[in-house]
């Protein structure tokens, strides 16, 4: 990979290699675009096959924080750290407490939080050493109830593009995943009415909410086919592919899991094709990174005030849907328009002197 070659061709700001022999650590911290404010974005622990991998995943990740902090309407940039190693058994405090010096050696221009293989543990650890950190207990703490609030609010505007009404009362919605969010996901469904199906791989997840909600299970692979009006995709990336196309029989397409499209430019247009409404997946997912990003208010954090922030995700899916219609493109294409309208007006405002305080 020529590094400079692809950072300038996504305009990435800074790239830090972190490494301390005795904790074990190695991070990649990235620094995609801070035009808003601070970069916002968790740290990740994965066991990546190679060093080149680890940085093109966050790399990709950072960028993506940029478009979904931008996208909700937070005046935070996009960034992300990789940690290479094995989360089950590489962690110790002194790695965590390493890290968090690093971060708070940028000096505000990185703020973390938790993603795959990290836990609130961990992040107690950075916090010993900055407090740009996120995500911690007795503030915003897990934020899966809230991803799940903003994807049930961008359903209801898609509903109400589909039909005409928002309600989702005795709409027939078939959710794939009933881990963290889909769990919440499918009460808030419940909880108006809607006929709602799902699958998971998990006996105990399933269990939990056929118990709560008296909701329906198929298997795994038969989700796809179920003759439906909403698909709520809540477990797996690439999920809209060659495949699963050819099979879904649904209006819309509003789910909280991320990269739902295999291939954006093909399927994305597709869907389209097929007449079926997308919610933008980073759009419809963002309430978890605004409860976080709740944290760092100014008046403190406050979960009812975040929860009433959440709920205007309805008012970003519709303004994906206004752009589409205005540009003649693909939702998924509106959504990065939405994102970047935005940072083209902070930029523009950024370049306008401001005195010194
Ligand atoms: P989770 O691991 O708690 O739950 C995912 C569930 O999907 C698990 O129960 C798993 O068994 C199930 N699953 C996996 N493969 C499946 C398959 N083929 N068919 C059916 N079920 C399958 O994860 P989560 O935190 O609930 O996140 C769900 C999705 O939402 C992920 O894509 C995640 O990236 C995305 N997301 C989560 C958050 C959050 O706040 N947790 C925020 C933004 C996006």
């Amino acid at each position: 990979m020529n590094k400079f070659e692809y950072l300038e061709k996504y305009d990435y700001e800074q790239i830090m290699f972190v490494q301390e022999k005795e904790s074990g650590l190695k991070a990649i911290i990235n620094v995609h675009d801070t035009t808003l404010g601070p970069a916002l974005g968790g740290t990740r622990m994965w066991d990546y096959e190679s060093e080149e991998d680890a940085l093109l995943d966050g790399l990709r990740l950072s960028r993506g924080m940029t478009y979904k902090n931008a996208a909700m309407g937070l005046n935070f940039g996009g960034g992300k750290t990789v940690i290479i190693g094995d989360a089950r058994k590489d962690k110790n405090e002194e790695m965590f407490r390493v890290f968090g010096r690093y971060v708070e050696s940028l000096g505000g221009r990185y703020i973390t939080a938790e993603d795959v293989g990290i836990n609130v543990a961990d992040m107690l650890y950075v916090k010993e050493e900055t407090d740009c950190v996120g995500g911690l207990p007795n503030l915003s703490g897990d934020p899966s109830p809230f991803t799940a609030y903003g994807t049930y609010c961008g359903m209801k505007a898609a509903a109400n593009k589909a039909y005409g009404s928002d309600s989702l009362e005795g709409k027939k919605v078939t959710v794939q995943g009933v881990g963290h969010v889909g769990y919440y996901l499918v009460k808030h469904l419940s909880e108006e009415g809607a006929e709602v199906v799902v699958s998971d791989l998990y006996e105990d997840n399933l269990n939990k909410v056929v118990e709560d909600f008296g909701v329906e299970v198929v298997d795994p692979d038969d989700i796809y086919g179920v003759d439906c009006d909403i698909f709520a995709p809540t477990a797996l990336g690439a999920i809209i592919n060659d495949d699963t196309l050819k099979e879904l029989k649904c209006d819309i397409i509003a789910g909280a899991a991320n990269n739902q499209l295999k291939d954006p430019e093909k399927h994305g247009r597709e869907l389209e094709d097929k007449g079926m409404i997308y919610a933008p997946d980073y759009v419809i997912n963002g309430g978890g990174v605004i409860n976080v990003a709740e944290e760092f208010a100014a008046e403190g954090y406050d979960a009812d005030r975040s929860k009433r922030k959440v709920a205007t995700i309805y008012d970003k899916i519709e303004r994906v849907f206004e752009i589409a219609e205005r540009d003649g493109i693909p939702t998924h294409k509106a959504a990065d328009v939405m994102a970047e309208e935005r940072l083209n007006k902070r930029a523009k405002l950024n370049s306008i002197f401001k005195p010194q305080e």
